[in-house]
């Protein structure tokens, strides 16, 4: 029976259950974590054959001459280029091999257009005021760099197809302050929704007030699906820019980050001509180079993107039942009382769980009460302040299926105790 239905006796009823199972879950002194989206243990091991690529007595010279062991190649050796261009669906030219964080290089960027501009345009530190778009729920760590700088974030609403393209098209038609959007456009972090191609087509074409807008396309998960046979492809935003005679408007990124070892993988970033030669000028000026022999040691290991799709699998077939599990336990436990909504994606690293409004803090304390951390409630919008204080990011990934089993149970009877409270109230 829906919750919202039930009369005050019947919903005081419920509470006192509800107290007594949070009571017991309470008492069995848990500490489960589903609060980042990291792989598993046994997800790490898939790649530990990777360290013995490269041993004392391995040929360290890359396929041109180059020298891993020793300074040069400050944007990546050759085959670890094309290897991220083959991921990222890039000429692997305009492609630069960085350092163990496409993060790392996100933060970069986004301080250059504020310190110097892109392409000959306005320092934004020199502007009254720099706006960004934050299509929300969304990625904590994208909306930490846009408010380290001050920048002004707007939430956008996401739907089915990507974030709302009427109010992105009438905002940046009409306000030369919003300089860029934060995008995962595939499995989305955390809708797991992969925008539609006329989400990418209207990106890439929409008339921009300022000349310098950037998309920053951050296809975190392009080679993280769960079903052989319910793959999404997210489309080219390069291509559909280019197309759009808007050929500098974007800059992809790609990292091995939950590919191999999260913190020691590959990050790249790919972009048209003219901004990959200012990202070269400045990163030169930053590093000599970035470590050659991790990108060595990938290239051998993965070989390319057949090689990253095997190894895809493999994890797949490690966190499958994770997702499932916690979509079965959602539906269970959930499916009939009206007071939840949650995604169930085919790819990525997360599930978006909306409750009843003014309940997901409640939630999130109340599970770390019975020793379960949950990502902080808000986290997934800009300031971390949820208007409605719906949302929450589930991770399944990180502990194993038993205990992920004992952490869905106290979710579940969190969500409840938490919505009967605010029914109550
Ligand atoms: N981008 C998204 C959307 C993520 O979810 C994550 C990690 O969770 C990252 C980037 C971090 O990537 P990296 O390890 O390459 O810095």
């Amino acid at each position: 029976m829906s919750y919202v239905d039930m009369s005050t006796s019947e919903l005081e009823t419920l509470k006192a259950a509800l107290e007594t199972e949070y009571a017991s879950h309470c008492a069995k002194g848990l500490s489960l974590n589903m609060a980042r989206g990291k792989p598993g243990c046994d997800q790490l091991a898939l790649s530990l054959p990777m360290l013995d690529e490269l041993t004392s007595s391995s040929d360290l010279i890359a396929e041109d001459g180059t020298d891993c062991r020793n300074y040069g190649v400050m944007d990546g050796i050759a085959e670890a280029k094309r290897l991220m261009g083959e991921v990222m669906e890039h000429d692997p030219a305009n492609v630069c091999v960085f350092g163990n964080s496409s993060l790392n290089i996100m933060f970069d960027l986004v301080t250059a257009g504020y310190t110097h501009g892109y392409l000959g345009s306005t320092p934004w530190c020199k502007l009254p005021e720099v706006k960004w778009l934050c299509p929300v729920p969304g990625y904590d760590r994208h909306f930490g760099i846009t408010e380290s700088y001050g920048i002004e974030m707007i939430p956008i609403s996401m739907n089915e197809n990507g974030p709302d393209m009427d109010e992105i098209e009438r905002l940046v038609a009409e306000d030369d302050s919003i300089k860029g959007i934060w995008c995962v456009p595939q499995y989305a972090n955390p809708t797991g929704i992969t925008y539609s191609d006329e989400t990418v087509h209207r990106l890439a074409e929409m008339p921009c007030a300022a000349s310098d807008f950037r998309i920053f396309w951050d296809n975190a998960y392009c080679v993280h699906h769960l079903y052989d046979d319910e793959r999404e492809h997210v489309a080219d935003i390069a291509a559909a820019c280019e197309a759009a005679g808007n050929p500098n408007r974007y800059f992809k990124f790609a990292s091995t980050s939950k590919v191999t070892l999260p913190g020691a993988g590959i990050a790249a970033v790919a972009a048209s001509d003219e901004n990959i030669a200012e990202i070269k000028a400045r990163v030169g000026v930053q590093t000599v180079g970035y470590d050659k022999m991790n990108q060595l040691r990938h290239v051998r290991f993965l070989k390319d993107a057949a090689g990253v799709d095997a190894l895809m699998k493999k994890h797949a077939a490690i966190i499958r039942p994770k997702f499932e599990l916690v979509a079965r336990m959602l539906e269970e436990g959930l499916g009939n009382e009206g007071i939840a909504t949650w995604t169930n994606p085919v790819g990525g690293y997360f599930v978006s769980f909306d409750g009843l409004e003014g309940t997901a803090k409640r939630t999130v304390e109340l599970a770390k009460k019975a020793g379960v951390t949950m990502t902080g409630a808000g986290a997934t919008w800009p300031y971390k302040q949820d208007p409605r204080d719906t949302n929450i990011r589930i991770a399944p990934t990180l502990p194993p299926l038993s205990e992920l089993q004992q952490a869905m149970e106290v979710f579940v009877c969190c969500v409840k105790l938490a919505a009967v409270e605010v029914l109550l109230a």
